[in-house]
């Protein structure tokens, strides 16, 4: 089929597409409408945990539709409840409310936080978060976000986001009066070009926060279920978060999001919160089939050994061309490059034939890295080797 059969501009123009649709997807590979194929380390941005169109998500997917798909969010469902089980089992988190998206999931956490601002300190409400980061695409998240130039974009904006910068203890510190109720974070920065928060900085903010009765919340939409080699990005630095949101990977590509809270935060009254499609058993049913696959005994391993090896794979490239290094934790890693060509090679990548390779640039000197968890050594070494020539061949160029 041509591309040119398929009429697009029925579909709000809200970005910049390629001319390909996409018409399956197995594992680490997507087929478009002409057949061919590409080899994929963008994953939905970071969503399908076990690849494309895993056989356990569509297992969970057949049974689940098979017995109920939508009783209500007004009463409990079994899928429900279990994921809940899990996730608070895997956590230090005691309660779960479903979302549908990652914007959805923080726009919870924000409003959690104020109502806990209002009963337990004062009307306070105002949240640090930090310059670069990103919370989502509704009105508050996109305020709590800081992206440049997304203040003035729908002025105006929702107010009550003060901006720290990330691993400066000092500015956050500088933030607070008494009207702040939380500080919130992504414990890697993603869109932001793949900026780990260090140990320090997180037990640093955790501190400050015991010291001045803070809520510590952790965006874990791109880092959480598994993305930075432990289940929870914020099990690396050892501390203890009140609130956390999930979304991305926790529906391995289905709309999936949660938002947890430590029993102490978890404020909300009757009619504070809700969603129709919100914890339905057809989506959770996916989301306890794929924390199952990454709770499985050596999957946690593999991740870890897979970016072990993208992450010696990228700075051997970068040495080869005299690069900036590499950096991020578990599989979501970046390429720091040396100038402006990651538009270029993102596209170059894709064009490529026979088979095209899938990358994304979230800055200009940045390639992003974020496959599917089970990516295989060989599915690896295949992307690094395209990689080198697609450089060499950019730079000639
Ligand atoms: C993607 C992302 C979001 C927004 O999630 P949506 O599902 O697109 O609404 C929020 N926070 C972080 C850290 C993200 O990466």
């Amino acid at each position: 089929m041509e591309f040119s059969q398929f009429n697009v501009n029925t579909l709000m123009d809200i970005t910049s597409r390629p001319d390909l649709v996409f018409v399956s997807g197995k594992g680490s590979w997507l087929e478009d409408h002409a057949g061919k194929r590409y080899l994929d380390f963008v994953q939905g941005w970071a969503v399908n945990t076990l690849g494309h169109s895993a056989p356990e998500m569509q297992r969970a997917l057949i049974e689940q539709s098979q017995k109920l798909m939508n009783p209500s969010p007004a009463f409990y469902n079994i899928p429900s409840i279990e994921l809940a089980q899990r996730l608070t089992g895997a956590s230090c988190f005691d309660r779960v409310f479903f979302a549908n998206s990652g914007g959805e999931a923080n726009e919870g956490a924000i409003k959690l936080a104020r109502k806990w601002g209002q009963v337990k300190k004062n009307g306070a409400y105002k949240i640090i978060t930090m310059n670069h980061g990103f919370h989502g695409r509704t009105l508050a998240t996109m305020s709590a976000s800081g992206k440049p130039g997304w203040d003035k974009m729908f002025a105006p904006q929702v107010e009550g986001f003060p901006k720290a910068e990330l691993n400066d203890l000092e500015s956050v510190k500088k933030l607070i009066d008494d009207k702040t109720v939380a500080i919130m974070l992504e414990p890697v920065q993603g869109e932001g070009g793949v900026i780990p928060a260090t140990r320090e900085f997180m037990q640093g903010l955790r501190k400050l926060a015991d010291e001045n009765q803070l809520l510590l919340i952790v965006d874990e939409v791109q880092t959480g279920m598994g993305r930075t080699g432990k289940m929870f990005a914020y099990q690396h630095s050892d501390v203890t978060p009140d609130i956390m949101t999930l979304a991305k990977g926790i529906g391995g590509g289905v709309p999936l999001a949660a938002l947890l809270a430590r029993q102490d935060a978890c404020v909300f009254s009757h009619g504070d919160q809700g969603g129709t499609y919100n914890g339905n058993p057809l989506t959770t049913a996916v989301g306890v089939a794929v924390f199952d696959a990454l709770a499985a005994p050596g999957f946690m391993d593999a991740v870890n050994a897979r970016a072990k090896q993208l992450s010696e794979g990228l700075l051997a490239l970068s040495a080869k061309y005299g690069m900036k290094g590499e950096r991020g934790q578990g599989l979501l890693r970046a390429l720091i490059m040396d100038r402006d060509d990651g538009p270029a090679i993102v596209e170059a990548a894709r064009n490529q034939n026979p088979q095209g390779l899938l990358l994304n640039a979230p800055r200009p000197n940045l390639l992003r890295f974020m496959p599917a968890l089970n990516v295989t050594a060989e599915e690896i070494d295949l992307m690094l080797t395209q990689l080198d020539a697609l450089i060499a061949q950019v730079r000639k160029a």
